[in-house]
């Protein structure tokens, strides 16, 4: 059982959660199901994976977005850009608004028709891929930005899918992504009631893991933090026992507890202080990268 990032042998098991097998690669750190998807399959299992959601524009998130875009803007022109694993389509709806051409590519059949319905109801242009990021029919060289919110977690093989983003971009193009930490304060409190510990999620990284993976697929890093910390989670876990699991109050109380971080001035700047912390020790519950294409690479 390769690792699928490093391609070693030799990973070591361990015992994290009653229900959820995973091997840790000792080259590169990496934490791994084991499980070979290929395409059709993931398709197949995503399938209904957003019926029923809640549809709602979060203007917190919205705000991150206008900011992730930012970043971009302080080194590219707005162009082309491919948000990979789009779900409800509002990063493309943000990206829009800014004078991006916008790409979603999404293999949830119920996420795409999502996505139908939101361009219809508010007439936009964005364009909608259906195919896995491996076998969709994508110019190389065509995108000045890709995305990746919480999706390479899903993926059974990333380094392949970084490799294709690579070829996808143009030279001193933007990759952005986002994953859990497997080395996060909250996943050491927190075991196997850690949130991202689902079996949907094949692969955990944490930052030395991701960076060698983004080295080996040809990018440049710009940026790689980690941040934030699951507190009202870990604070519930200490009161309840070790032994129980996570629950859907705390939940809430996370979303809760965010808001109103979002809302006091002197929050935020705790938060922020915080977050330097947490980003130094690389402990923060979410990797944050940002990385460039070379300039002087062949498109
Ligand atoms: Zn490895």
């Amino acid at each position: 059982m390769d690792c699928p990032t490093c391609g070693k042998t030799r990973p070591r098991s361990f015992d994290l959660s009653d229900a959820i097998e995973l091997y840790r690669c000792q080259a590169c750190g990496l934490v791994y199901r084991g499980l070979a998807w290929t395409p059709g399959e993931s398709v197949e299992h995503y399938e209904g994976y957003y019926a029923g959601r809640q549809t709602a524009f979060d203007p917190l998130t919205e705000k991150r977005y206008h900011e992730v875009l930012g970043q971009f803007e302080r080194r590219v022109r707005p162009g082309r850009l491919l948000d990979v694993g789009c779900g409800l389509g509002h990063f493309l709806v943000v990206g829009e608004a800014r004078g991006w051409q916008s790409v979603g590519l999404e293999v949830s059949a119920s996420g795409v028709g999502l996505l139908e319905r939101l361009k219809a109801d508010r007439g936009l242009d964005f364009q909608i891929v259906t195919q896995p990021l491996l076998e969709a029919d994508l110019q190389p060289g065509s995108f000045r930005a890709i995305t990746m919110f919480e999706v390479i977690e899903h993926l059974s093989d990333p380094q392949l899918h970084l490799e294709r983003i690579h070829n996808l971009l143009e030279p001193g193009g933007i990759l952005y992504l986002t994953t859990p930490n497997f080395d996060s304060l909250s996943r050491l409190a927190l075991g196997g009631g850690w949130r991202a510990m689902t079996p949907d999620h094949l692969c955990l990284f944490n930052p030395r893991a991701l960076r060698a993976s983004l080295r080996a697929a040809g990018f440049q890093p710009e940026l790689l933090t980690s941040k934030n910390v699951d507190l009202p989670e870990i604070l519930a876990k200490w009161r309840r026992g070790p032994s129980s699991g996570r629950s859907v109050e705390t939940s809430a109380a996370t979303q809760s507890c965010r808001n109103r971080v979002e809302r006091s001035s002197w929050l935020r700047a705790v938060k922020a202080t915080a977050n330097v912390g947490l980003h130094l020790f690389g402990r923060g519950d979410t990797l944050e990268a940002m990385v460039l294409k070379d300039a002087s690479a062949a498109a």
